[in-house]
């Protein structure tokens, strides 16, 4: 693909500043992140106020924190919030309290499988507090009298989420959804994030597109679920395909998670271009279980939208921890992963169906300047765009799109699409609307 080297290295740069933000739901962490976005590409923002009902859920009030510390009983500070987001849990309410190690294990969360890293969890819904820390560490904690405190507030305010629109005039549109909660965690979440912004960046300079594109950064679930509500009337109607993306900077390889049907359009062009290469796993079958496709494809909504990601969410050891940091993503795999969502929004939109008004027998090519008007010889004497011609003209059946003819050809959907230029011209095939 032919844009800069340096886009890897654009990406992870802005990964690294959004990195130390102490993201959730709502709040600041959210606000400051929309506002690093919005300096990036244009967006819109939308707020809906605490209490707000969408569908069966309650828009929870504004978590907001400045303080969390542990102390021991000489004043020696053992855990500081300021030096790693991920040590309170997500919503914590506010403490100021001394309290024996017994009693402050009872809010400690570790993660003895992975002993050495700090492990990520939320209690949104639920009044309580607590530390994320390594097991090891933990282990490591002296009896003492600790001295706990945390200063958080949760007020009425808003759960705001974003959106990002290329206008191309088309009646449909494409969505890239990314969430914008987890703190500080590189793959999981921020890499959908930086990718969205760079796609929006790279699809903004391409001509003649068929479709209008949409980025979703919305918090996790909630923020879907705000942002579906607010649609709920229209997007079923204008959604053509959408993907989430997530968990796309990191080594592993390329997964993709079907539609809940399983047979849309996206899911065809997926499945041929992953058949082409060999960075990807398997093709999962859709499942409730997973990201903000839960609710897209929700029984009401039930949206051609599945999950591109490189190692699948909860499938990395390093999920949902500490360890998902930004050694973890690496630039050369964040453009890699760009490429491969570039490819499928070209194969996407050059991909479609031609009929042919007069379709008894091969039109006479040499009347149209576009075959070779000396007969004779096999196929390897015909040259290779007029073979791509007669798979085109052969198969202009008002039912077998180019991804159909790619495969059974072996000419990739790009240069097929570029062969029927002439065929469209000389009004021998007619695309399909
Ligand atoms: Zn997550």
């Amino acid at each position: 693909m032919k844009y800069s080297q340096n886009i890897g290295k654009l990406m992870h740069k802005l990964l690294s500043e959004l990195f130390p933000i102490n993201r959730s739901i709502t709040g600041k962490g959210v606000r400051d992140t929309l506002s690093i976005i919005s300096r990036e590409i244009p967006i819109k923002t939308t707020k809906i106020k605490s209490k707000s009902k969408v569908f069966d859920w309650t828009i929870p009030d504004e978590w907001n924190v400045t303080e969390a510390k542990i102390c021991t009983s000489s004043g020696e500070v053992v855990v500081d919030f300021l030096d790693n987001n991920l040590y309170l849990m997500s919503y914590s309410t506010s403490v100021d309290s001394s309290m024996s190690l017994s009693d402050l294990k009872k809010h400690i969360i570790t993660d003895k499988s992975r002993p050495n890293w700090v492990p990520y969890s939320t209690s949104y819904y639920e009044d309580n507090w607590a530390f994320c820390l390594p097991y090891n560490f933990v282990k490591k904690l002296n009896d003492d009298n600790y001295q706990v405190k945390i200063e958080a507030t949760k007020k009425s305010g808003h759960l705001e989420y974003a959106e990002a629109f290329i206008n191309n005039n088309a009646k449909k549109e494409i969505l890239i959804s990314s969430y914008i909660c987890h703190p500080s965690m590189a793959n999981d979440s921020l890499s959908g994030v930086v990718l969205s912004v760079q796609l929006f960046k790279e699809i903004s300079k391409l001509k003649n597109l068929n479709y209008n594109y949409r980025f979703l950064f919305a918090p996790e679930t909630i923020g879907t679920i705000s942002f579906l509500y607010n649609n709920k009337k229209t997007i079923k109607k204008s959604i053509e395909f959408g993907l989430v993306a997530t968990c796309i900077g990191d080594k592993g390889k390329f997964t993709y998670k079907k539609t809940r049907n399983g047979i849309c359009n996206i899911d065809r062009v997926i499945n041929h271009i992953f058949n082409g290469r060999n960075d990807c796993n398997p093709i999962l079958d859709f499942s409730p279980l997973g990201s903000d496709e839960r609710q897209y494809c929700s029984p009401g909504f039930d949206l051609p939208v599945g999950v591109l990601t490189r190692s699948i969410f909860g499938k990395f050891k390093e999920y949902h921890t500490s360890a998902d940091n930004l050694e973890f993503v690496k630039d050369e795999y964040l453009k890699v992963s760009l490429d491969l969502y570039l490819e499928i929004v070209k194969i996407y939109e050059a991909n479609c169906i031609f009929y042919r008004k007069e379709p008894h027998c091969e039109p006479q090519m040499g009347k149209y300047d576009l075959y070779r008007t000396i007969g004779g010889g096999g196929e390897d004497n015909i040259n290779e765009l007029s073979q791509q011609r007669m798979w085109i003209l052969n198969y202009a059946d008002n039912e077998t799109d180019l991804l159909e003819i790619s495969q059974k050809s072996g000419f990739d959907v790009l240069t097929l699409k570029h062969a029927s230029e002439a065929l469209v011209e000389n009004k021998l095939i007619f695309k399909k609307i």
